[in-house]
């Protein structure tokens, strides 16, 4: 007897199938599907993402989707995560002192010292001093030239200049000394006159070295040791910059500011566990290792965290249709990270690097309406729909037929919103854990530390290696291979990093560096999926200990990164534990796990005379 069944994982970001013909109680074939999941999943919005899925699936077996006889779809669990963003630094710029100005073009090079005055008024000039020439809107750039070459001439010490227009290397090409000089400076008007100022611009390619450096900047403005602790900031703010001034004004003052960033509170037998965002996340991760079995968690109102973590509760009370009091957050995550902000009180939109804490939440209810959704999938393809196994041991079935596996495994499913790992020993007993932060949170990490507001983006600098269009016939890898081209490549493309997408290139629209540009990438991996792999380890561990363990099998959207498996074999080589991606019914790769298995577990039964 023939007959075609199809497993079907709703995922909260992909949409699965493994569709198999089954003859004699035996499994003659199996293919796959996938599509996105429409919709938050477990609701009726899921039944165009499931009929996409079935369809893709149905076509490889050369078969329609009303020819299936039985859909298995997953008892999913009920688990949806959320990510939170709460800046805990700010940096503030009191009067009129501008850091940080990075312009596209300086021009000129050097360092240069001296008292800002407008170059209107250079002809007031005194002959034992150094200044730095101020130069607004009112002179286009040959006067400029022309009125400095006329006062150098005079012998006026100019030591730099700082422009209100993108014409710093049209006057550097027309002076007569080579000075530093600064451009694209918005707020001109804003400059205070008649103070000590110093202007750094760099060799192209390179970095300003006193400024960025704090005994630099108290060097040039003969600071103490107690003033010098008080531009640190600056310096701070200044690494990395081509070009920076900084200009010391009587009442000028750049402070970083902490911002209450509110507490974590965690919910266990009637006690709460407190841990204040603002001292990062290891308080956090510290208090959440403690408590072990959260109840649940609580944000202070009127923070971010605060916020996220209500949203959470609401989605969720909202999706299962239960009181908001009854929806518990499980889990939380937390990160460090920096990210760019506008400085207050900037006059050219300096950007500062602040810290921040990123919050990933993960909440649990007691069941989604799988059951209803079920019905609603059968009524619309008219094909049967029942409801089979949890996620978690359906994963391990399907983790199980890849090369070189047996029982005891640990499977680790690595998807957008949770990391959920599930412990099958050799009893068949089964241990699932679910955490917060996954995929998702990774590329949203990745979004705001390189300041993109691009999550598609962000999504591509996760999933492929970068380049540089270095000439325009060749690139170089990031691995440092150079590969050569026959055909000019588009000269939009020039100088600029890309992602090497299978598809195409995509240039990345940013000031940083392919070097830092990767290094945030690897960075936001380490940080999320990374540690989460090690709480999971530690959660499911029965000692304690997580070298009980031998073989870690990983599944999951997240598990076909480029760099992760070799991430983790390096992460857990060190705890003696063997891992490494699936390769589901040999040919999917860590693909289609919960719904292969939903389709063996079906197999299984008939063998049990079902
Ligand atoms: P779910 O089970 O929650 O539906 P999936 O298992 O489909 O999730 O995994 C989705 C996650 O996998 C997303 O965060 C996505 O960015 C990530 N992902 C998909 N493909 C890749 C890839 N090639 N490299 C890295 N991450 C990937
Ligand atoms: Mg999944």
């Amino acid at each position: 007897m023939k007959k075609y069944v199809a497993g079907v994982d709703i995922g909260n970001a992909s949409t699965e199938t493994a569709l198999g013909l089954i003859e004699n109680n035996q499994l003659v074939e199996c293919v796959s599907g996938i599509a996105n999941t429409s919709g938050i999943k477990g609701t009726y919005d899921n039944i165009k993402g499931i009929e996409k899925s079935l369809k893709d699936a149905a076509k490889k077996m050369g078969i329609e989707v009303s020819d299936i006889d039985l859909i298995r779809i997953n008892e999913a669990t009920p688990v949806i995560g959320d990510f939170a963003m709460e800046t805990i630094t700010e940096t503030i710029i009191t009067e009129s002192t501008l850091i940080g100005h990075n312009p596209d073009t300086p021009g000129g090079i050097g360092l240069g010292i001296g008292e800002t005055i407008r170059l209107q008024d250079i002809g007031k000039a005194e002959k034992d001093k150094a200044y730095i020439v101020v130069v607004n809107e009112e002179i286009d750039f040959v006067d400029a030239a022309k009125m400095i070459n006329a006062a150098l001439e005079e012998g006026v010490d100019i030591t730099g200049a700082i422009l209100k227009k993108d014409d710093g290397v049209l006057v550097n090409n027309r002076i007569t000394k080579v000075i530093p000089i600064l451009d694209e400076v918005a707020s001109i008007d804003r400059v205070p006159i008649g103070m000590p100022c110093a202007v750094e611009v760099a060799d192209a390619g390179a970095c300003i070295e006193f400024l960025s450096n704090p005994y630099g900047i108290a060097t040039v403005f003969g600071l103490n040791a107690s003033e010098t602790k008080q531009i640190v900031h600056i310096a701070k703010a200044l690494i990395g910059n081509r070009s920076a001034v900084v200009i010391k004004t009587p009442a000028g003052e750049v402070k970083e500011r902490k911002i209450p960033a509110g507490e974590i509170i965690l919910h266990k037998r009637g006690r709460e566990y407190n841990a204040r965002v603002d001292r990062g996340s290891k308080e956090i991760m510290d208090v959440v290792r403690k408590v072990k079995d959260i109840e649940d968690v609580t944000g202070t109102k009127g923070t971010n965290v605060g916020g996220m973590l209500e949203k959470v509760r609401k989605q969720m009370a909202d999706l299962t249709e239960q009181d908001y009091n009854t929806v518990f957050i499980k889990d939380i995550m937390a990160v460090d990270t920096i990210v760019p902000k506008e400085v207050q009180g900037n006059l050219a939109k300096e950007f500062s690097m602040e810290k921040a804490v990123g919050i990933a939440a993960m909440v649990k209810t007691e069941k989604l309406h799988m059951r209803r959704l079920a019905d609603a999938v059968s009524a619309k393809l008219g094909v049967e729909v029942e409801i089979g196994g949890v996620e978690g041991s359906m994963a391990v079935r399907g983790a199980l037929t890849t090369p070189g596996t047996e029982k005891p495994i640990l499977v680790l499913d690595i998807g957008a919103g949770s990391t959920d790992a599930c412990l099958l020993n050799a009893k068949n007993e089964s241990r699932p854990v679910h955490l917060a932060g996954a995929g998702h949170m990774v590329t949203m990490l990745i979004n705001a530390e390189l300041g993109l507001n691009d999550v598609k983006l962000a999504e591509d600098i996760k999933k492929y290696p970068l380049a540089k269009v270095e000439s325009l016939y060749h690139i170089r890898h990031e691995d440092g291979s150079v590969q050569f081209f026959e055909d000019a490549i588009d000269s939009k493309l020039f100088a600029r990093t890309i992602v090497v997408k299978p598809t195409g290139w995509k240039p990345i629209k940013t000031k940083q560096n392919m070097e830092k540009i990767r290094a945030v990438r690897r960075e936001a991996k380490e940080k999320v999926l990374i540690s989460n792999i090690i709480r999971a380890l530690e959660k499911v561990s029965l000692s304690g200990n997580i070298t009980e363990f031998e073989h870690v099998v990983l599944v999951g959207g997240s598990s076909l990164d480029f760099e992760l498996g070799n991430m983790v074999t390096d992460a857990l080589a060190y705890y003696g534990i063997v891992s490494g991606k699936a390769n589901v019914r040999k040919t999917e790769g860590p693909r289609n796990a919960v719904a292969t298995g939903l389709l063996l577990s079906y197999l299984e039964e008939l063998e049990n005379g079902r």
